[in-house]
């Protein structure tokens, strides 16, 4: 490849980037999410590496696009009948240039190494833009819990947690809950820690209020995703009273974004899950969030059976090998996609755009595909993009460190406020940043490069390591 120089004899960051893409694909063949959430970052940064040539000398693509670590390793357990199961288990150590490696553990049967490095890399640029001194990482298994007795989540979460017992702590790399890890496999992952390493850390956050968690961080993801579309509107002079929203997936993140959404004063009408979309013209209210916060959390039931509940609501179901899923096609003000990576595709972004969708806060991580991401930003409606929208979360779990660090419980409402204030500063990072880089309103842009540059200049500090 023939690479282009600058009198200086520096590569031009154009170059620069192309020559650095094309290595990551090379060195991480069959890994596409990696490749979409890396080739977001770079496209934002073209606008960066022209004022700073350091970045380029430095090599500081090739590094931050390299995991510091990467541990897979062999979780094998007994299920209920006595059958021998073996799942595989990761953790990718991804950057700790600003602070201990920080983010959630996913179990789904879709997780490879390609989704957690792309998941890894996403995590660096958002906890930077927490302003809390939090690096990158990211974990889990292709263990599926639907299905599975609490027993055996147990025995999973147990042989799961002795091996990587050997490479977390509180001051290491601090892990929480994602797709398929909540209350429940948290408590069995930090008991299984605290008897083999005999001591009680602040090693996982998310743990339960009795035992050294903090107060909104369930909340705190969905709850922070609906603090920065508030943000959003109030750039238009809007706010987000009486608009209809839809949300999907119907876990942690969707309720929370729905409880939030109500107490705001908006109408949310939709959940789903893998199986399909429940759409409730009536509008979801809090005595119909409550049924299904006791469906998907206690009776572990599935999102249909709202609409044997609730009558006027009706169920369609989604169909993988379609171009587009049925929720994105509801007229709607607002939507909050909260279920998994690339649930908005093309066809679905003009059908939201087709619709009148003026906002789009995304509480999954990289929920729009590249194509649809560019309809959002060339039809200039409001676009909050996962990495910027949803930290919330893992900024209350930076409160839970401080707050295990300290002894300390705070109240709900110091808490509550804190993420409020963080999200609000957030925002404003990322409107100014894509303001002061010539590209107003573009969150993508804002967010990217808020992330990066405090992470590339803390690695420029502390020198080639
Ligand atoms: P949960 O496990 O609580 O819920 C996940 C929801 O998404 C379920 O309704 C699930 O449906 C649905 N879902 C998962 N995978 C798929 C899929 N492949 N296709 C369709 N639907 C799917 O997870 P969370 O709410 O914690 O996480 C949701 C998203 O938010 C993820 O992208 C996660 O990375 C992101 N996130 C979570 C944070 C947190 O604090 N929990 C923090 C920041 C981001 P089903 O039951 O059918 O699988």
């Amino acid at each position: 490849m023939t690479v282009t120089m600058t009198s200086t004899g520096i590569k031009t960051p154009a170059a620069y980037i192309d020559e650095v893409m094309a290595i990551v694909k090379a060195k991480n063949p069959a890994e596409p999410e990696f490749h979409q959430a890396v080739q977001e970052v770079f496209d934002s940064l073209r606008l960066v590496l022209e004022n700073h040539p350091e970045f380029i000398e430095a090599k500081i693509l090739e590094r931050i696009t390299e995991p510091e670590r990467v541990l897979m390793f062999r979780v094998p357990w007994f299920d209920d009948q006595g059958n021998i199961q073996v799942n595989r288990g990761f953790r990718i150590e991804m950057n700790s240039a600003i602070g201990p490696y920080k983010g959630g553990l996913r179990f789904h049967p879709s997780v490879n190494l390609g989704i957690l490095k792309f998941l890894a890399f996403e995590q660096v640029f958002k906890n930077s833009l927490t302003t809390l001194p939090m690096g990158g990482g990211k974990g889990g298994s292709d263990f599926d819990p639907k299905g599975k007795s609490d027993n055996e989540v147990m025995r999973f979460c147990q042989s799961f947690m002795t091996e990587l017992c050997r490479h977390i702590g509180p001051d290491t790399d601090v892990p929480a809950g994602d797709i398929g890890v909540g209350g429940r496999e948290i408590g069995y992952l930090f008991g299984q820690y605290k008897r083999l390493r005999n001591e009680f850390t602040g090693v996982l956050t998310g743990k339960g209020l009795a035992w050294g968690g903090s107060l909104i961080r369930p909340e705190a993801t969905g709850y922070g995703c609906v603090y920065f579309a508030a943000e959003m509107m109030k750039t238009r002079k809007d706010t987000l009273e009486g608009k209809t929203c839809l949300v999907s997936g119907s876990g942690n993140v969707s309720q929370y974004t729905v409880e939030k959404l109500l107490q705001l004063g908006a109408r949310p009408v939709t959940f789903s899950d893998s199986d399909g979309v429940v759409y409730d013209p009536d509008g979801i209210d809090t005595e119909k969030l409550a049924w299904v916060m006791d469906l998907k959390n206690v009776r572990r039931g599935r999102i249909r059976q709202y609409t044997e509940k609730f009558k006027k609501a009706m169920f369609m179901p989604t169909d993988v090998k379609l171009d587009h899923n049925p929720i994105w096609n509801i007229k709607a003000d607002c939507a909050f996609p909260s279920a998994t990576q690339n649930e908005i595709k093309k066809k679905d972004a003009e059908n939201l755009l087709k619709n009148g969708c003026k906002l789009v806060a995304e509480g999954a991580n990289m929920p729009s595909t590249l194509e649809a991401t560019k309809l959002f930003l060339d039809a200039k409606i409001m676009y909050g993009p996962a990495k910027a929208a949803n930290a919330g979360g893992v900024a209350t779990s930076g409160l839970e460190m401080a707050q295990n660090s300290q002894r300390l419980n705070w109240t709900r409402e110091e808490v509550d406020d804190r993420l409020h204030k963080i999200m609000i500063a957030i925002h404003k990072n990322c409107y100014e940043t894509a303001e002061k880089y010539g590209t107003p309103g573009n969150l993508v842009n804002g967010a990217n490069i808020g992330g990066f540059l405090k992470v590339a200049n803390a690695m420029l500090d502390q020198g080639l390591v």
